[in-house]
């Protein structure tokens, strides 16, 4: 059995690992490759940096290519993000021209390889075109959206959805964001490894050297979130719930942290507005960290009380999900895949104003049995449900399913 897989038996339980094994063995020697648009920032990179060598651990022949471009693409693709998730965005034709450049230009370089994969994983709009520039493809392609497509700008999705048509599968965090598509739909909902540095248990030294590294106060509250500088993320809603709560819990600071991810122009200007608002109020600390900061998100989120995700909308949330691994109940905003994780008074909150998380925030710090017990349930929930062990199975099957043609029926050894 491939070493680091077996790691994971600790964590998952041996049926789990042994049931991935026999999957892997009807994959063997497959050649595989995801396609997204950066190696460092967000939930994607998050993802694919964990699972491309474990499914190489595993025998199958898997590789992780990225799309690049230069500002005006990246400038276009965060506008069909914004537009996705229900901005209304006119996208100037111009824009639209470097994007279909930009990935002509990619096709050439990636083309033959493309064209020789048994499974092709395209995540997200950014490399969406791909497909229709590879015509001499071999394998399957599957269109990976890991956005929230609840309510899409319609005409930024009917530009898409010509790119995204052509696939043999798409794949969906959850069942709101399905579209009307020619091709199966599936929905697999992401995860995360419980044994990288992200996640992976802390002593106490490492945690208890966040408060005195970023100047927070050990003995007061903390509330936590940690994201990048998106609108989406409400980084304004955070601090202005902190500003309510802390009229009840005097002593609570709040930590926003969130470092650039490489595919988002906005970051910048996002954090400005955040650090604006906070009107240099020394209790409120905006840390922009590095792209692999992996410890120090793992510590802060230890060391909170409290951790928020306030998103307005959400794809997934994997922010949520590493906080509940270790033990934190979150206050989470009621919308796309935060809904799937917080089960409302159990794991979190869903809230959907700042006055909502401010009362959340306040309820969990005056009840400390509640805020373990809640902690606790997440946990668990976790294990159940998101660890990366069980995307694995689901993305295993799913590649099975499609390569030996059996859509109705797997049969394994
Ligand atoms: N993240 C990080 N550094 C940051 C901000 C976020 O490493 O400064 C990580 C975070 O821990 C999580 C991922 O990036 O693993 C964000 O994924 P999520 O699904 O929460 O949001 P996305 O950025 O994909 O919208």
């Amino acid at each position: 059995m491939p070493a680091i897989l077996n790691a994971y038996a600790g964590v998952a339980g041996q049926d789990v690992i042994n049931q991935l094994r026999q999957l892997a063995e009807r994959l063997q020697g497959v050649r595989v490759v995801h396609v997204n648009s950066t190696y460092m920032g967000g939930g994607v990179a998050e993802i694919l940096g964990k699972m491309v060598p474990l499914m190489q651990e595993m025998g199958i022949d898997t590789t992780w290519e990225v799309i690049t471009g230069d500002e005006s693409f990246f400038q276009c693709t965060k506008s069909f993000h914004n537009a996705l998730q229900g901005n209304k965005i006119e996208i100037p034709d111009a824009l639209l021209q470097t994007y279909e450049d930009t990935n002509q230009g990619m096709a050439k370089s990636l083309g033959p390889l493309l064209a020789e994969a048994d499974m092709v994983f395209v995540h997200d709009p950014q490399p969406a075109p791909l497909l229709s520039l590879c015509p001499q493809r071999k394998g399957y392609w599957v269109w990976r959206c890991h956005i929230d497509l609840s309510h899409p700008y319609r005409p930024v999705w009917k530009y898409l959805r010509e790119f995204v048509e052509p696939y043999d599968a798409s794949i969906f965090s959850l069942s709101d964001f399905a579209q009307t598509l020619p091709h199966p739909e599936y929905l697999i909902p992401p995860s995360i490894d419980p044994l990288s540095d992200k996640n992976i248990d802390l002593d106490e030294t490492e945690v208890d050297g966040i408060f005195e590294r970023f100047g927070l106060d050990a003995s007061r509250p903390l509330m936590l979130q940690v994201s990048r500088f998106d609108r989406f993320k409400d980084p304004l809603g955070v601090i202005y719930a902190f500003r309510l709560a802390k009229k009840y819990v005097p002593d609570l600071q709040l930590d926003l942290a969130g470092g650039v991810a490489t595919d988002d122009p906005e970051g910048e200007l996002v954090r400005s507005e955040a650090e604006a608002f906070s009107e240099d109020d020394p209790d409120i600390h905006i840390l922009q960290l590095p792209s692999d900061a992996h410890r120090t998100i793992n510590a802060l989120q230890r060391a909170a009380d409290v951790v928020l995700q306030k998103s307005i909308r959400e794809g997934f949330g994997l922010t949520v999900t590493e906080a509940m691994w270790k033990g934190k109940p979150v206050v989470g905003g009621d919308t796309g895949g935060i809904r799937l994780q917080v089960i409302n008074n159990h794991t979190g909150f869903l809230v959907s104003t700042p006055e909502g998380a401010a009362l959340r925030v306040r309820y969990l710090l005056e009840r400390p049995h509640k805020l373990q017990e809640m902690g606790q349930k997440a946990r668990e929930f976790v294990r159940e449900n998101f660890l990366i062990t069980r995307q694995l199975r689901e993305y295993l099957t799913l590649m099975v399913a499609l390569i030996h043609g059996c859509r109705d029926r797997i049969e394994l050894g």
